[in-house]
C-alpha cells in the first residue's frame, strides 16, 4: 500500500529505517531484527540505498522480502549518485515488478573521496529530477528528505526550503526530516514550511543515540546541532555503553511523545539496525 494513503488513517506513524546488508549473516540478522519489529506494528520499513553495487542488490531484495515474506509495508531508498536516467529506470522497473509501491527520492552523498557531488552525465543533477522522472513513468508514492536544519552544502536555509518545495511541486508525496535532537527546530521547520506552501505530511526523523563517539561523526557530517544539555549527558559517559544508550532512549522517547503532542503525523525511527531503544521508546510511548 501507498504510504501517502497509510499516513492519513494511521495516526500516529512509526517507520524504521535500515542500511542494507552486506552478507548473508548480515541478512539473517536484519530479517531477525526486523521480525523483532514488526511486533510494534510499524505502518512501514525502509532500506537505504549504498553507493556500492553489491548493497544496491541488497536492498532491492531485502525491501521486497520485508513486503512478501514479513507482510510489512515496505519503502526503498533510491539516489542518483553514478547511475544514470536508464540504469535508474531499470531499478524503478525492478521494484515495481516486486510490488515495491514507495521510494524515498534522494540525490544521495558524493563518494567519500570526492568534495562535491558531481552527476552521471545521462543522470540527475537534484533529487526534484528524480521525483519528475519517477512520476512520468511509474506510480509509485514519492517520499524525500527534508532538513530541519538546513541541508550542509546550502547556505541558506530558506533556499534549501525552496529546494525542498520544487521536490514536492515535481510530486513528491510526503517528507522524512534528517534527524534532530531539539524538536523546536522540526516545530519551526514545519511552520516555514507551511508558510511557502509545502503541503505535504512531514515524518520526524530520530535518532536513538547508543554510541557517543559516533553520533557526534554523524551530527557534524550531516549538520545537525546536539543540544548542550544532551552532549554533556553524553561526555560525562562517553565509553559506558549502557548510559549512552540509557540517555538515548531518555532523550528520544521525551521527544517523540512532545512531537506528537504537537501534531507530527509520524515518527521515522533510524534504527541503525537495531531494536532494543526503539522498542523500549516504543513501549513508553504507547505506555503514556
Ligand atoms: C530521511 C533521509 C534518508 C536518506 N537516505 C539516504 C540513502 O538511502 N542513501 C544515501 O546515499 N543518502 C541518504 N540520505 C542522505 C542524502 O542523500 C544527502 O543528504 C544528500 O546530500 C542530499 O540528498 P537530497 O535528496 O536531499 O538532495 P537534494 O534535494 O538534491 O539537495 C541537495 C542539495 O542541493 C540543493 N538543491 C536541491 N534541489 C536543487 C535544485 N533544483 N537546484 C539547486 N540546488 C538544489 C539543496 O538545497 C541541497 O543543498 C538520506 C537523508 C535523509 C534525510
Amino acid at each position: 500500500m501507498k504510504i501517502s494513503e497509510l499516513i492519513k488513517t494511521v495516526k500516529p506513524s512509526f517507520s524504521f529505517e535500515f542500511f542494507p546488508p552486506k552478507t548473508d549473516d548480515d541478512v539473517a540478522q536484519l530479517m531477525q531484527t526486523a521480525r523483532d519489529l514488526r511486533t510494534l506494528d510499524p505502518t512501514f520499513i525502509s532500506v537505504t540505498w549504498g553507493a556500492g553495487g553489491g548493497t544496491q542488490r541488497k536492498t532491492i531484495d531485502t525491501v521486497s522480502a520485508i513486503k512478501t515474506d514479513l507482510r510489512v509495508e515496505s519503502m526503498a531508498h533510491l539516489t542518483c549518485v553514478g547511475a544514470s536516467s536508464w540504469e535508474i529506470s531499470a531499478v524503478l522497473d525492478e521494484l515495481q515488478k516486486k510490488g515495491v509501491e514507495n521510494i524515498l527520492a534522494l540525490r544521495g552523498d558524493p563518494p567519500r573521496d570526492h568534495p562535491y557531488f558531481v552527476p552521471h552525465p545521462d543522470g540527475f543533477r537534484h533529487a526534484n529530477e528524480l521525483v519528475a522522472h519517477i512520476r512520468q513513468g511509474w506510480k509509485f508514492c514519492i517520499g524525500v528528505a527534508g532538513y530541519p536544519e538546513g541541508h550542509v552544502e546550502c547556505p541558506d536555509k530558506e533556499l534549501d526550503l525552496r529546494n525542498l518545495k520544487q521536490k514536492v511541486d515535481a510530486g513528491a508525496d510526503f517528507v522524512v526530516t534528517q534527524l534532530f535532537f531539539d524538536n523546536t527546530v522540526y516545530f519551526k521547520f514545519v511552520e516555514r514550511a507551511r508558510a511557502i506552501g509545502i503541503q505535504a505530511p512531514i515524518l520526524a526523523g530520530i535518532m536513538p543515540v547508543t554510541n557517543a563517539h559516533q553520533i557526534k561523526r554523524f551530527t557534524t557530517s550531516c549538520g545537525a546541532t546536539l543540544p548542550p544539555a544532551l552532549l554533556s549527558r553524553l561526555e560525562a559517559h562517553p565509553d559506558d555503553k549502557a548510559a549512552v544508550v540509557q540517555i538515548g532512549i531518555d532523550h528520544a522517547a521525551q521527544q517523540c511523545a512532545e512531537l506528537l503532542r504537537g501534531g507530527a503525523p509520524g515518527i521515522h525511527f533510524y534504527t541503525m539496525n537495531r531494536s532494543h531503544s526503539t522498542t523500549e521508546i516504543l513501549r513508553r510511548l504507547r505506555r503514556s
